[in-house]
């Protein structure tokens, strides 16, 4: 028999996706299933979702969730041998946009009660309450997902070890205490030393108090959320907690992020074939409808635009670096809070011919703009683990970022002086000002103005390490060390075990 593991979610790609999060959660179900271990990824039933996995089957009507009946629908993530599960309620049948929020950008007045029933449902299976096998280990991601520990605490179920990984500490389903009962949570539990935060009920509190382990996405990030500046609250509760967190670092998709073979690219390269390269940057102006200029240092951000990820910043920082270098381009890709948003578009007016700016969500275009830039500006306040520097390096665009969360993990700073400090492959910056950037930028021009310099930190940031090979086999050991006393020996196996590969499902899966 092979060890189960549920894995629960909001997002996964290519059925739904706001963030890094939906990367992460397919990688490393493919991650575990190549350990030969039987993972299900469970999800609620979105339009996409129900639209986009294969062979779906309904297996079990649940007519007594928080917020009405429900069905559970059993299936295939697109292009794969991994199960998916997905709950279809009245209210993810009709969220055909982003998940969290309606068109004018207001959360849904029900995701309390929502994301409660797919707790609950991920619960049912875990006590073998529907036909589906009841998994070892539920492995529950932020705080959509976040009242499983406690529902498995208050239904008496003992023999499934279950994880919480926070993957962003920022957002945490925080709701009026008075909604507790109907969400099915016991008044007992509604209490600071239950999951209240400042007067409300707290779905991440939830799965903190309650986890047998806390993963949390990089070793810097976990540090970080133990004090009072990046614990935005919790800080307390996860010191509290300490002895159960664990760091493992987030992986990326080798295959699906990769300059030699990615299919949504204008031309292939690998570090032998940089030049190829710039028929990338070519595309990508022509994308943005900037003039080519071969020699022209090409910057990008490409994220999501909020107070988080520095683009107020950014905002105030890039007249000054545009004036200061006349040749200089820039793309931006993003989507998020209006007012910045209409800030970019407001520059590409002031700039016109040098600055781009595409306000949407597009997956294309993100391969389109790693591949293609020479450098990548990732301003941001706090990061758990930070994916888009990291695709950015795999396609040799130099990142200059913020010395913050998971990017001092991954991102090796260039230095201050003239030659690049071994290893670099991007540059940090402190601070959150506009001169702080813009003296990092200046930095990276200085490097950039030496091709040798710019080369060895492309190959560099090229050859880096960022699989899922360590950080799944850590995920293995924490569910072995959690699992029941008769699960234990499956997972020993599917450590030592040698590993199923999966078939190439990122070419594949286009
Ligand atoms: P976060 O999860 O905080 O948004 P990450 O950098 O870890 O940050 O992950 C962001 C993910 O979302 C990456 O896969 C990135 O390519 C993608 N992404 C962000 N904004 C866009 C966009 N406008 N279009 C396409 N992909 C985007």
């Amino acid at each position: 028999m092979r060890p189960r593991v549920l894995l629960v979610a909001s997002e996964a790609i290519p059925l739904v996706k706001t963030g890094g999060l939906a990367d992460v959660i397919t990688a490393l179900a493919g991650a575990l299933h190549e350990k030969n271990i039987e993972v299900s990824i469970f999800l609620p039933g979105y339009p996409s979702a129900l639209a986009g996995a294969t062979a779906l089957a309904k297996v079990a009507v649940l007519d007594d969730l928080p917020g009405g009946p429900a069905c559970l629908y059993r299936g295939r993530m697109p292009d794969s041998k991994i199960p998916v599960i997905l709950l279809e309620t009245e209210s993810f049948r009709v969220r055909s946009g982003n998940p969290y929020v309606d068109a004018n950008g207001d959360e849904y007045p029900d995701n309390a009660v929502s994301f409660a029933a797919l707790c609950h449902a991920a619960v049912r299976i875990c006590a073998a309450r529907t036909p589906l096998a009841a998994p070892h280990i539920v492995h529950a991601n932020d705080w959509h997902a976040g009242l499983i520990p406690l529902l498995l605490r208050s239904n008496d179920i003992k023999q499934i070890g279950s994880v919480l990984t926070i993957h962003n500490l920022a957002f945490q389903g925080n709701y009026p205490i008075e909604l507790g009962p109907s969400l099915g949570i016991p008044a007992d539990l509604l209490n600071p030393d239950g999951i209240e935060l400042w007067g409300k009920l707290s779905f991440l509190k939830a799965g903190i108090q309650y986890a047998d382990r806390i993963s949390i996405v990089s070793e810097s990030y976990a540090r970080e959320v133990l004090t009072p500046q990046f614990g935005n609250g919790l800080d307390g509760i996860l010191n509290h907690r300490k002895q159960a967190i664990v760091a493992i670092s987030n992986g990326i998709d080798m295959r699906l992020w990769n300059p030699a073979k990615d299919p949504l690219i204008a031309r292939h390269f690998t570090q032998r074939t940089l030049r190829n390269k710039n028929f990338c940057k070519q595309d990508l102006l022509a994308m943005f409808k900037l003039p080519a200029d071969p020699f022209a240092p090409l910057l990008a951000l490409g994220s999501r635009i909020t107070h988080q990820k520095m683009a107020d910043v950014a905002l105030a920082a890039l007249p000054a670096i545009l004036d200061k270098y006349p040749r200089m381009q820039v793309v931006v890709l993003g989507r998020g809070e209006r007012a910045y948003e209409d800030g970019f578009i407001e520059l590409s007016r002031r700039y016109p011919g040098r600055l781009g700016v595409h306000i949407g969500y597009e997956e294309r275009l993100a391969h389109a703009l790693h591949a293609g830039a020479d450098m990548l500006l990732h301003g941001t306040r706090f990061e758990p683990y930070g994916l888009t520097p990291i695709y950015s390096m795999r396609y040799g665009t130099i990142p200059i970022a913020s010395r913050v969360g998971g990017l001092i993990d991954t991102i090796i700073d260039a230095g201050t002086g003239s030659t690049p400090c071994k290893g670099a492959n991007g540059i940090l910056f402190d601070g959150e000002q506009a001169a702080d950037m813009i003296a990092a930028v200046d930095r990276a021009f200085k490097m950039f103005g030496n091709s040798d310099h710019w080369l060895t930190m492309q190959r560099n940031a090229m050859s880096g390490d960022f699989s899922w090979h360590d950080p799944v086999r850590k995920y293995v050991e924490m569910y072995s060390e959690i699992a029941s006393a008769a699960a234990k020996p499956l997972f020993a196996a599917a450590l030592s075990a040698k590993s199923c590969r999966l078939p190439d499902l990122a070419v594949a899966r286009r």
